[in-house]
């Protein structure tokens, strides 16, 4: 016997009352999105539960790993599907479900039952009580735990009949597309891309923007970069990447700013060009990868001076996050062995021996006005010259 389908169990998405279908028509379509490279899968949204319906020949093991990264997906139930309601035939498939997926009988179960109707003449508890005693009949190993059973056997009664009883973990949160869509600051680190994948398994559509720094920074870098966009475009399905030529803009700084300010005021700059591509693509937010204290950028007084300039939400998942957790996490979506080639950034190239850790706002706005000039001309350059690449289509 192989699965022919799947049951998909989802979370948060069940309690969000009368805009349900909504939301399950978009899990719906990103299950869509997620399997299109894998056959004609059919996916279904049937009396409050999905079923996707596998074809003839499909890859079982990559089927399941696709599902694994659909943001809204709590758990993916390999599913037998009866067609039939008669209680002699679903008893016979309970029978003959448990014979063959379970090879060693030797384990303590509890039969689940439900039926959509009410007016199925078996009641569930019915249910659930004659299917144990013919499963205890037919193998004498099993024994019944109804607290705590190694096995859940789940039987389902709708149109059709379902058998399942494994559940595999999902990632959990909101489908793609859900909750609108933010700029993510996706630089070739560690943390930019989990920070990314954190909002986006909130429900956020994901753009992205790079700072690169030719020739201080090297076209290897800036392909790292859109390895990341590709990783994480996995589970969040097609992004946008922005490569902004960020290097006059820093030469500027370098020439007309004290030194240890320097990556202060290239930040601050990079979050003006990183809202304003915001506010043209219709992204409500910001996203960066920055952690309380992580770095002298990431102080609470830097982080304060990089906000100033934004007037639009920024969105800072990792904000309470020691650099392990984030690891684990980096490790676990697969950008981490991405994330540590050994390519420079372009806010490693000019940082200053003794960067300020505590900046004032007002000692950098009064430096910032060394730029006047022609910073603004500057900018609207790097506007005018981005590079635009798109991942994940
Ligand atoms: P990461 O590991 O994400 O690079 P980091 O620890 O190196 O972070 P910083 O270099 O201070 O920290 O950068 C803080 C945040 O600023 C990054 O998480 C990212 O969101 C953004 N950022 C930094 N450099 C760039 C860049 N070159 N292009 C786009 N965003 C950047
Ligand atoms: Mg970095």
């Amino acid at each position: 016997m192989i699965y022919r389908a799947f049951l998909i169990k989802y979370g948060e998405i069940g309690l969000k009352g009368k805009n349900r279908h909504v939301f399950e028509n978009i899990l719906c379509e990103q299950i869509r999105f997620h399997l299109k490279g894998l056959g004609e899968f059919e996916v279904l949204r049937e009396q409050g539960r999905i079923f996707v319906s596998c074809p003839e020949q499909y890859d079982y093991e990559e089927t399941v790993k696709e599902l694994g990264k659909v943001f809204g997906v709590t758990g993916i139930c390999p599913v037998v599907v009866i067609d039939t309601t008669d209680w002699d035939k679903i008893t016979e498939a309970v029978l003959s479900y448990v014979d063959s997926f379970y090879t060693d009988k030797n384990f303590t179960f509890k039969v689940e039952a439900k039926r959509a109707d009410k007016r199925y003449p078996v009641t569930s508890p019915e249910m659930c009580a004659r299917l144990g005693e013919s499963l205890l009949h037919r193998f004498e190993s099993l024994s019944v735990d109804v607290h705590e059973p190694q096995v859940r056997i789940t039987v389902e009664v709708r149109n059709r009949s379902y058998v399942y009883s494994h559940v595999i973990p999902g990632p959990g949160g909101m489908p793609v597309g859900s909750s609108g869509r933010a700029m993510l600051l996706l630089s070739g680190g560690i943390d930019s891309p989990v920070a990314g994948y954190m909002i986006a398994k909130r429900g956020v559509e994901i753009e992205a923007v790079y700072f690169h720094a030719p020739p201080y920074t090297s076209e290897r870098a800036k392909q790292k970069v859109v390895d990341l966009a590709e990783i994480i475009s996995g589970y969040t399905g097609p992004i946008t990447l922005h490569v902004v030529n960020f290097t006059d803009i820093q030469m500027y700084i370098y020439e007309q700013c004290p030194h240890e300010q320097l990556t202060i005021i290239m930040r601050r700059y990079m979050m003006r060009i990183a809202e304003l591509l915001a506010k043209k693509s219709g992204c409500m937010g910001l996203i960066t990868g920055e952690s309380i204290g992580q770095v002298a950028s990431q102080t609470m007084q830097s982080l304060n001076a990089t906000n100033a300039v934004c007037t639009i939400p920024v969105y800072r998942p990792l904000i309470a996050f020691d650099k392990q957790d984030i690891v684990t996490i980096a490790e676990k979506i697969k950008t981490y062995e991405t994330s540590i080639l050994p390519y420079e950034d372009c806010c490693t190239i000019f940082v200053a021996k003794h960067p300020v850790t505590k900046p004032l706002l007002s000692g950098i706005e009064q430096s910032e006005t060394h730029l006047c000039e022609r910073i603004e001309e500057l900018v609207q350059t790097a506007l005018d010259t981005i590079e635009i690449i798109k991942v994940g289509e």
